[in-house]
């Protein structure tokens, strides 16, 4: 029931603190519930690790060494589809592991498009709502649109309530949408943040972008944009907010 994004800049990846920022984002959302944990890094491939249980349990099974990549998501899940499990836990990816995401809500659609895109050919790996979303981003890709496009794409055909999060192996990027689900983006310094509430970034940022339903961002190393349904850039307002961490 949380999400975390982080991209860093050349210091952070010198640092290899991806991981650590997406893991300090996880332990400050534990407040809102949860029965899974999981965390991908995009570098040339995606590195993925996610686990049924309680935040340890994900510690554990991270590799001791460092982990490439400036880009990555991380994920809480109060399951609502597909019982607790180390398959049903978030990020979820297509099968040629090109995209990893994470989701808060619940995609009210889901079966249909799992039963079209099964008929297709693809094959299923959990129970989830969650999963026919990389599938249909994979989908767009491979008819020859770019990454941004094929992430819009798939969100333009779920119905119901999300908070989604995605990086692409090769990619620097986060991309996000909301709808009836929150959403908030953090500038900081050292890179930019996103969440599903202030707690999970709050020791690197106070600057923050509350995202509205409808709205899409992407955030990479240097930069954060944030755009409507349409397309069209969104001049959203920075504030600074006061939190007693
Ligand atoms: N509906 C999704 C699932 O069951 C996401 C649940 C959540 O918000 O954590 O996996």
């Amino acid at each position: 029931c949380g999400i975390i994004g982080y991209v860093g800049d050349d210091a952070t990846a010198a640092d290899d603190a991806v991981l650590d920022v997406l893991m300090t984002g996880l332990s400050g959302l534990e407040y809102r519930g949860y029965d899974s944990a999981g965390v991908a890094v995009a570098n040339s491939s995606l590195a993925l690790y996610k686990r049924e249980g309680d935040i340890s349990a994900l510690e554990s099974a991270l590799p001791d060494g460092s982990v490439d990549g400036v880009a990555g998501i991380g994920h809480t899940r109060w399951s609502t589809h597909g019982p607790p499990s180390d398959a049903n836990a978030h990020p979820h990816t297509d099968p040629a592991e090109r995209v990893a995401v994470v989701h808060n809500g619940i995609i009210e659609n889901y079966q249909s498009l799992r039963d079209e895109l099964e008929a297709d050919g693809h094959a299923f790996e959990s129970d989830t709502d969650t999963e026919v979303v990389p599938h249909l981003i994979a989908d767009a890709l491979e008819s020859g649109v770019d990454r941004e496009t094929a992430f819009r794409r798939a969100i333009d055909r779920i119905d119901g309530s999300y908070a989604i999060a995605a990086v692409f192996a090769g990619s620097e990027v986060v991309y996000a949408a909301r709808n009836e689900s929150p959403l908030v983006l953090g500038v900081g310094d050292d890179g930019h943040y996103l969440a599903s509430d202030v707690p999970a970034f709050i020791e690197y940022t106070d600057r923050v972008i509350y995202l509205d339903d409808g709205e899409f961002a992407r955030i990479g190393p240097d930069d954060l944009v944030v755009t409507d349904e349409n397309g069209t850039v969104v001049d959203a307002a920075v504030e600074t907010i006061e939190w007693d961490a």
